[in-house]
């Protein structure tokens, strides 16, 4: 599912090939992703746009078509962007194709679905309609500390609600507390100063580094977590057997013998 780095990487990809263009069409295979518009109602007000620039927020990606019209992208749980030559065939997983002047096409493909197609005037205002929190990467040492303080819970359910601090999904929130030492279940009231550096380290740590590596499962370090997590995986720490367990609502992997919980 992508999550912060996935979604910065697919920002990256789409500045580099789809920006400055005239969309001369938009091509809806299927509906089911769009949000409140229509397919007729997508062509009709982004035909003859640019795609002028692109801002990142969380999980989301808006993409500023023109003075005044953003397209809001949400990558569901299969999501992605695929920029595809003149004669390049079609994914059967595409959904919606942007068409620019130049005969190429912006994919956005997806195979689940959960995907969000959308257009919107403001994006502040609908990230506060949503109540979206404040941008993983964004947020400084001082403002991470008092949201962990402020709020009961495990610190993995903390680093997973979207409200709070937004980008982070299930894997990288096990990878960062991987990286912490820190057990997910761990009260985030329980955590002293020292401990929340710590995490706020690692998250920033994690992030960039998947980004820097552009998300690349192959080559993501070997002492990460998530080349090992899943049943038979071993920590690559110790070299213990990983540990499941459903914390914050999903299924959580890590070390018991290298994450602790909080003393
Ligand atoms: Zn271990």
């Amino acid at each position: 599912m992508p999550e912060l780095p996935e979604v910065e990487t697919f920002k990256r990809y789409l500045d580099s090939t789809s920006l400055h263009q005239r969309i001369t069409d938009v091509e809806v295979r299927d509906a089911y992703v769009l949000k409140h518009v229509s397919a007729r109602g997508l062509a009709r007000r982004l035909k003859g746009l640019r795609f002028e620039n692109s801002h990142r927020h969380g999980k989301h990606l808006f993409v500023r078509a023109g003075e005044e019209l953003w397209l809001r992208l949400h990558f569901g749980m299969t999501g992605w962007l695929q920029y595809l030559k003149r004669d390049e065939e079609t994914p059967n997983t595409a959904r919606v194709l942007f068409r620019f002047g130049n005969n190429r096409r912006l994919a956005f493909d997806d195979q689940r679905k959960f995907g969000e197609v959308e257009l919107i005037e403001d994006v502040n205002e609908f990230l506060q309609t949503r109540g979206i929190g404040p941008d993983a990467l964004e947020i400084s040492l001082s403002e991470f500390k008092v949201i962990l303080e402020k709020h009961r819970g495990a610190v993995k359910a903390i680093l997973l609600n979207q409200q709070l601090i937004a980008g982070i999904g299930n894997l990288y929130a096990d990878e960062i507390l991987f990286r912490a030492r820190m057990h997910p279940a761990t009260e985030a009231a329980r955590l002293s100063d020292k401990d929340l550096t710590g995490v706020f380290r690692a998250m920033r740590h994690v992030l960039e580094k998947a980004i820097a590596l552009k998300t690349d499962f192959n080559r993501l370090p070997k002492s990460w977590l998530l080349t090992h997590r899943g049943k038979r995986g071993r920590c690559p720490r110790c070299g213990r057997a990983l540990k499941s367990a459903t914390i914050g609502g999903r299924t959580s992997w890590f070390c018991a013998h290298c994450q602790k919980r909080s003393a």
